[in-house]
């Protein structure tokens, strides 16, 4: 399949005809064909009108012709076959076995919320019926829905091509929410990003719907991206990546004329806290199994267990060798691209020069630069030691971590109160430690997205009661989601409607219950008739 190096804005392919770039193979540190165009101020403009031109006409289409559209992506993507894996593969080092799953996980979206905008009861209808001879003063009918809010500008994700990039879970859910999107395609795999809009296009297409509803922008300067969120079409933006990018563009977002909501899913060093019960009886296994979660993807996962704490014991030293045994083991591989590298490596030397902090293990075999591989850091540290420096409470995005030994229990409770906001906390225990830590859980309640015992972040499942988010740093809003069916709601808002004749009504307001979903009426949840 060739590629043309083109944005797409309503179906159109529009040459590039600002500074062009180029996607690097990171296994060979080679450029890849072809050039990519920066989309120029007049391109960013014209994407925005086109979605919000749109914008009608994929709202009128209703959750049918919408779910329809999704699962026709599937078979769109799935029809791009081998030579989409391939271009993902030369663009991100992604093992084809990773790629192969993320791509199921993405087409498992796409049916996800078919079903979810077919049966309708995520959209919180409630009615509230007319009370005429109310005393003192008659009752209105009063009705409420989510309604669609516009066009919406998603920025995904190096490490995520499929799952949080052109058809990830931002554009999916919002084009099934009747939002039209503008992606900004990730300058790290361009070629991706065309091969999948080729995709969307097609279903679009097939399904009835207006080209418009989806336009990919390239680029790789910061300004392109700023003028996406300055557009005074666009009403809400979902970016994933980095905190200092998320940051910068919230700030643009809250700073415009009329702000707008920004949905920034940042990093994280989803703390590990390893109880003492775990570490008696199953100190060496779990060892390997962190060792597991932080190389999983070469480290680049949001969700990296990056911080372990647990009290000073023998039984805690044999957790840090064990976890350096394993370390030795891990052989050095390629990152997403030359720039993550970079920073992996300065963020490392940051580390490893703080002084009251050793390596306690690393990857035996030594990194290629060529390659753009990484090596596995274990680092081991002390409390005051992680209380002083405040970069070793930061993200490095790639496979090191730190140990930290905290003296006593209240220690470990004392610094939990100071985490930042993280998106996941991992505790490992056993059902007795968990009882004796309750007030770490209550603590932890407060500071995380997702606290799961006995496992680790890594690895999301795709599901209804999923939050991932979580307190800023982690996220930009605590309240919503960015994966799983409850991140819908980033990309509506409740309209109410009084006194309004029946046939007038949005359809999951009206008497008859159309599609049977469950709706509030007069207080009661039912999927009666209302
Ligand atoms: P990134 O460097 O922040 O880039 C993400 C996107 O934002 C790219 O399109 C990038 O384009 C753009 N961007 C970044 N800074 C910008 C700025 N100041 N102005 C305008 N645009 C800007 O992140 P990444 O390297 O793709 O991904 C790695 C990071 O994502 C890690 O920190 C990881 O933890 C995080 N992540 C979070 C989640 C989550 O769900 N919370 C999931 C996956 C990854 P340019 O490169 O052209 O600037």
């Amino acid at each position: 399949m060739s590629l043309h190096g083109h944005h797409f804005i309503a179906g159109q392919s529009i040459a590039a005809d600002g500074a062009t770039f180029h996607a690097i193979n990171p296994s060979i540190s080679q450029l890849l064909e072809p050039a990519f165009g920066e989309a120029t101020a007049a391109q960013v403009d014209a994407a925005l009108n086109a979605a919000d031109d749109a914008f009608d006409a994929l709202s009128a289409a209703g959750p049918d012709a919408r779910a329809k559209f999704l699962e026709l992506l599937a078979d769109k993507v799935m029809g791009l076959g081998d030579a989409l894996l391939e271009r993902a593969f030369a663009e991100t080092a992604l093992p084809m076995a990773r790629l192969t799953g993320e791509r199921g996980r993405a087409i498992g979206q796409f049916k996800l919320f078919a079903s979810l905008i077919r049966e309708g009861s995520w959209a919180e209808a409630r009615i509230d019926h007319a009370i005429p001879d109310r005393q003192p003063l008659p009752k209105p009918d009063v009705r409420r829905v989510m309604q669609p809010i516009g066009p919406v500008v998603v920025f995904g994700a190096s490490n995520f091509p499929f799952a949080i990039g052109v058809v990830g879970t931002d554009t999916v859910c919002a084009l099934a929410a009747g939002c039209p999107v503008v992606v900004k395609g990730h300058p790290a795999h361009p070629g991706t990003c065309e091969l999948l809009a080729g995709a969307v296009y097609a279903a679009l297409a097939e399904a009835g719907l207006p080209a418009g509803a989806f336009n990919l922008v390239h680029g790789k300067g910061n300004e392109m991206g700023a003028a996406l969120v300055r557009h005074p079409l666009t009403t809400a933006v979902a970016f994933t990546g980095s905190l200092k990018g998320g940051r910068a563009l919230q700030d643009i977002a809250n700073s415009r004329p009329v702000p707008i909501p920004f949905y920034g899913e940042m990093g994280s060093v989803n703390p590990v806290f390893v109880l003492p019960g775990a570490l008696k009886t199953r100190a060496v296994p779990m060892a390997e199994a962190y060792i597991g979660s932080v190389n999983m993807g070469v480290g680049q996962f949001c969700t990296n267990p990056a911080l372990v704490l647990g009290v000073a014991s023998a039984e805690l030293d044999t957790f840090v060798q064990a976890a350096a045994d394993a370390a030795a083991k891990v052989a050095p591989s390629t990152m997403l691209h030359p720039g993550i590298r970079t920073a992996y490596v300065d963020g490392n030397a940051g580390i490893a020069k703080t002084p009251g902090v050793t390596v306690a293990g690393k990857s035996s075999a030594a990194a290629s630069s060529e390659a753009t591989q990484a090596e596995c850091v274990i680092y081991s540290t002390d409390l005051p030691t992680l209380e002083a420096n405040d970069h070793l409470r930061h993200e490095v995005f790639g496979p090191c971590s730190i140990v930290t030994k905290c003296a006593t229990k209240a220690d470990l409770l004392r610094f939990a109160k100071t985490l930042d906001g993280q998106l996941t906390a991992a505790i490992h225990g056993t059902p007795e430690d968990l009882r004796e830590h309750a007030d770490l859980v209550r603590i932890l309640e407060r500071k995380v997205g997702r606290i799961i015992f006995n496992g680790f972040g890594t690895g999301i499942e795709v599901c209804p009661s999923m939050h991932h988010g979580g307190p800023y740093p982690a996220a930009s809003h605590s309240f919503f989601t960015s994966i799983g069916t409850a991140s819908i709601y980033r990309f509506v808002r409740p309209v109410c409607y009084q006194g309004f004749p029946d046939d007038c009504l949005p359809e999951a307001l009206q008497a008859k219950n159309a599609r049977g979903s469950f709706r509030l009426v007069d207080g009661e949840f039912t999927k009666a008739n209302a």
